[in-house]
């Protein structure tokens, strides 16, 4: 039970420190995606998240099992998707509090801020965390997108994009 009570605290944290916006608009995105299909399929896992990348022409996924999957993008999906800083990252938290029950966060490190600099998806203490090489820092996305934050610096959490979900089809979009 100690695990639990631990992420509770740390969702309640995140949602009383109000200096930060819930959605991010400081870099546009849209992206839809039909969630009917491999591999998008495991968007509605609890616990699963997906990096999604574009490059001219492609999309480049990847799983929390480290499965990459690359796409050949249809010519108006090639010009209409913007994938925010530097990429999305899609799933479905463990812990939610919210009715919408896919979320989006940019794969740039928010820290960074660069768009060269994604995020990785790694593990620690048998949890789920995204991980940036360059400044150190780590971010649960299964608690809202919320950093750890062991030398107790401030640090600010995920980069989080509005999602909405229509007839099996999932947007991403500010
Ligand atoms: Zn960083």
């Amino acid at each position: 039970m100690k695990r639990p009570v631990l992420l509770l605290l740390s969702l309640c944290l995140a949602f009383s420190c109000d200096s930060y916006k819930k959605y991010s608009d400081k870099y546009m995105v849209f992206f839809s995606c039909d969630i009917s299909q491999s591999p998008f399929n495991q968007l509605t896992t609890p616990g699963r998240f997906l990096s999604v990348r574009k490059t001219e022409g492609k999309l480049h996924i990847t799983d929390t099992d480290d499965k990459k999957y690359d796409q050949s993008l249809s010519a108006v999906q090639n010009g209409s998707f913007i994938m925010g800083l530097s990429g999305l990252i899609i799933g479905t938290p463990l812990f939610n509090d919210e009715a919408s029950s896919i979320w989006a966060y940019d794969l740039a490190c928010p820290e960074c801020d660069n768009p060269s600099t994604r995020l990785k998806f790694d593990q620690e203490d048998a949890q789920f965390i995204v991980s940036c090489t360059k400044c150190g820092g780590k971010w649960l996305p299964n608690s809202s997108g919320t950093p750890i934050n062991p030398e107790g610096k401030e640090m600010r959490p995920l980069y989080r994009y509005p999602t909405s979900l229509n007839n099996g089809i999932l947007t991403v979009s500010n």
